[in-house]
């Protein structure tokens, strides 16, 4: 008896991520209420399935959709505003006055949703957000089919977004209410950094956290001025400091950690923190390179994030997991550290453990969210192809992913976006453009 399905997909090859390491060739996916049924050989799955759809990529990689583990997606509207600056003299002169000037919640709506089209068709099928307006970036998020998860953001300092502390943590848990019955969405607690929040902010961050069972997710240790600062004004190194509170545990996930001593990355090991490597965003700010081969040797899980894109420019984890593994060598001195199952399982399984939604995404099992990424390899410069999963790593790029789903709904296909409008898009970054430049560059 054939069982009744909504979607097959057959792939040349199938790179399920979890077991760890395996490549299955000739292989499908059986998909039902926007779930993962079956992988099963091509031959047993038409066998066993009547699919409503049925996909057949015979040229194709189909991996788990990505997951950006750190961005401020909104950004996206002040993509290459500033370049060439260091951090705090970005961030002071450039960002925050932008931002407070033009930043309200259709700024964040339009930017998320410019971002999220960005990232739907690089293959990421969940983000990692933390910004202004968390409410508008979730409606965004839902309005485009990706999954995220939204920041509840904090800061100690007002902003137009909110006054004080209690009330960036109140319009949050607004946010997190209204969106309660969207499966796509989830949430964080999200302390924008040791440098803008304090330990009164942070003991409300915590206390929040295991009341409604949410990571935590936190810029750390991006430059080694934030940790020179902190010794002077707490006495500790920034780590130290979120160890004092109470706030190292599963649930947290660092981003940056660009500089860990050798018993900083024992002691996130040793609480099972999660961190959030944006390579692109440490290099071009000039905040360094994280220790990202220490880091996994000592196990601590780790993703990776683009950053938001005025520090990247491009929401991109092709190009993420590619610098990734090569930073990894070159810092190392090592070739065989950081391969290419492992950079895709830092993009893929390792972002939806930092979240705690690894029982929902992040590989290809059975009983997990349809959330897949097809990548063609019809392309000279994919040719010839020993190995799947190091072209994945080395060779591909974002514009080789020819369709992505989302809890089991066509999100790209054949390369086109579904459901958004991508002139419209564009002319909506246009308006914003002219809204903002040109006196936000002097
Ligand atoms: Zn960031």
């Amino acid at each position: 008896m054939l069982m009744n399905i909504d979607l097959l997909i057959d792939a040349r090859w199938i790179v399920p991520v979890e077991p760890v390491g395996v490549v299955l060739e000739n292989h499908a996916v059986a998909i039902d209420a926007g779930k993962i049924v079956a992988l099963m050989p091509r031959a047993a799955a038409a066998e066993a399935f009547t699919p409503r759809v049925h996909r057949r990529l015979d040229r194709h990689v189909l991996i788990p959709g990505l997951i950006n583990l750190h961005t401020h997606a909104a950004m996206s509207l002040l993509r290459g505003l500033a370049d060439d600056l260091p951090l705090r003299e970005w961030l002071e002169n450039h960002i925050w006055p932008a931002e407070g000037r033009h930043v309200s919640a259709q700024f964040v709506y339009d930017g998320t949703r410019l971002a999220a089209a960005e990232m739907l068709r690089g293959g990421i099928t969940c983000f990692n957000d933390m910004y202004f307006y968390p409410k508008a970036a979730a409606d965004a998020a839902v309005a485009a089919g990706i999954r995220a998860a939204i920041g509840i953001v904090s800061f100690d300092f007002p902003t137009p977004y909110a006054a004080d502390p209690d009330d960036y943590l109140l319009k949050g848990l607004a946010a997190r209410d209204a969106l309660r019955d969207e499966p796509l969405i989830s949430f964080c607690l999200a302390p924008h950094a040791p440098y803008t929040v304090g330990d009164r902010n942070f003991a409300r961050v915590l206390t929040l956290a295991e009341q409604i069972d949410a990571p935590i997710h936190v810029h750390i240790h991006e430059t080694a001025h934030e940790i020179e600062e902190s010794i002077k004004v707490h006495g500790v190194r920034p780590l130290a400091r979120l160890h004092r509170l109470g706030l190292l545990s599963p649930g947290l996930i660092g981003v940056h950690a660009v500089h860990l001593t050798g018993d900083e990355i024992a002691l996130l090991a040793a609480h099972g923190c999660s961190l959030a490597h944006c390579p692109t965003s440490n290099l071009k700010l000039a905040s360094g390179i994280a220790p990202v081969s220490e880091l996994l040797h000592a196990g601590v899980n780790v993703g990776l994030g683009t950053d938001g894109a005025a520090s990247n420019n491009r929401l991109d984890l092709f190009q993420e997991m590619r610098l990734a593994a090569l930073l990894a060598k070159g810092v190392s001195g090592r070739a065989d550290v950081l391969g290419a199952h492992q950079a895709l399982h830092m993009a893929t399984l390792g972002g939806a453990r930092a979240l705690g939604l690894d029982a929902k995404t992040g590989s290809l099992l059975p009983g997990k969210a349809a959330d897949l990424c097809a990548v063609a390899f019809d392309d000279l410069a994919l040719s010839p192809c020993f190995d799947p999963v190091s072209h994945l790593v080395y060779v591909a790029g974002r514009e080789h992913v020819s369709d992505v789903w989302v809890d089991g709904q066509a999100r790209v296909e054949q390369r086109l976006l579904l459901g958004i409008d991508e002139s419209e898009l564009i002319k909506l970054a246009a308006l914003w453009q002219n809204k903002i430049c040109p006196r936000d560059v002097t």
